[in-house]
């Protein structure tokens, strides 16, 4: 208690000596700046810190870019998708200009093509020089906007094939964004992108339900066999789920050890069933070291549910399956529980105790 209380009065200071040393050194206050200064600050990486200092007081962001993706590879990915970005606006520049340069090339071949017709119609021009001297303009226009057309095909279907790989590029970043690296599964950044669509349609709002399942007693596990092991634990139960539930459910881990599904086109008895078709797999499934002959098991979850449509958006379908869920809990756990009204009310008081 005395150390999470020292905390939380040191915390105010390091926020105000790392603000104040940025503004001295003339840095963007922006959030990955901040990561950088605030691990120098606390010295957890000697040689980022001198190798911060050595910057002096005018440090441009791509010197401080470059440190950040030194020792932070994660919070550069924003980095990384700006870079394909940028290219993807170079690409598709280039592109642009090469079909200005085709209007460019096509305008003056309709001018030459106006200007012949004008000769050939010109009362005078019946000669056949002037006749000749036309085809023979009209022949080498012809014969330039057919090699510039095709250079013009060759130049786009390069560009496309450039553009392709950034967009394959960028598509990579997304997934790696959007997947909590531990189980593969989408994380809780996917799941809110996820949760904000239910909303949008009315086949959505009465055919879907959330689910939020949380593995029973988890710290015991952490505390008698260690948190490597835990995290392994937590990955198979990731795989147990995603491998007992038709592929259009959407999975995520939302947190520690807590997962939540989007089930969409089935009642609320259906997506029971699919629940408990989940939680008795799962209490079934062996969790045996095969090295050491260790136990872990069983490994159990508790699932909370609620239907969209007895929600007004995804706040309060949230909160709703997260009410079912303790009640999963305070009922005895490895089990499922719908949300039904009036749950509310019965739980406030516990449910904040249950929180901390
Ligand atoms: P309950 O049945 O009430 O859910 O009990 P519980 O022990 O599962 O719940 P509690 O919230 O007390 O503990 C959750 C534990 O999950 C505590 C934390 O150490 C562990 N945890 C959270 N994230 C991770 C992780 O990424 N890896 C590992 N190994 N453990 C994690
Ligand atoms: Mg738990
Ligand atoms: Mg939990």
């Amino acid at each position: 208690m005395n150390t999470a209380g020292a905390q939380r009065v040191q915390v105010p200071d390091i926020a105000a000596q790392v603000s104040y040393a940025m503004r001295i050194m003339g840095v963007s206050p922006i959030p990955r700046n901040y990561e950088l200064f605030y691990e120098a600050y606390i010295g957890s990486n000697p040689k980022l810190t001198r190798e911060l200092a050595a910057l002096g007081s005018k440090a441009s962001q791509e010197e401080l870019d470059a440190i950040g993706s030194q020792y932070f590879g994660h919070h550069h990915r924003t980095q990384a998708i700006d870079g394909a970005h940028s290219k993807l606006v170079t690409q598709l520049d280039g592109l642009l200009r090469i079909l200005r340069q085709e209007q460019t090339s096509l305008e003056s071949y309709n001018r030459l093509l106006g200007e012949t017709f004008a000769r050939i119609s010109n009362k005078h021009a019946s000669s056949s020089e002037i006749i000749q001297s036309a085809i023979g303009i009209l022949t080498e226009a012809t014969g330039d906007t057919i090699s510039q057309g095709k250079e013009m095909v060759e130049n786009v279907v390069q560009k496309s094939i450039e553009m392709d790989v950034v967009r394959r590029e960028l598509d990579e970043y997304k997934r790696i964004a959007n997947t909590d690296s531990l189980t593969q599964l989408s994380n809780r950044r996917a799941f809110d992108d996820k949760l904000s669509t239910v909303y949008s349609d009315t086949m959505g709002r009465n055919l879907t339900a959330l689910v939020l399942a949380d593995i029973d007693h988890f710290k015991k596990i952490n505390d008698t066999y260690g948190h490597p092991v835990g995290d392994k634990i937590l990955a198979s139960v990731g795989s147990v789920i995603r491998s007992n539930v038709r592929k259009d459910i959407f999975l995520a881990r939302t947190g520690g050890e807590e997962f939540a599904l989007l089930i969409e086109g089935n009642t609320v008895e259906e997506a029971i069933m699919i629940c408990e078709r989940v939680r008795v797999a799962l209490e079934h499934t062996p969790f045996k070291n095969s090295k050491t002959g260790v136990n872990y098991g069983p490994v159990t979850i508790s699932l909370g549910l609620c239907m969209a449509s007895e929600a007004d958006g995804p706040g309060e379908l949230y909160s709703k399956a997260d009410i079912a869920l303790y009640c999963a809990k305070n009922g005895g756990r490895n089990r499922t529980v719908p949300f039904e009204e009036g749950m509310k009310k019965d739980i406030s008081k516990n449910w904040l105790i249950y929180r901390r």
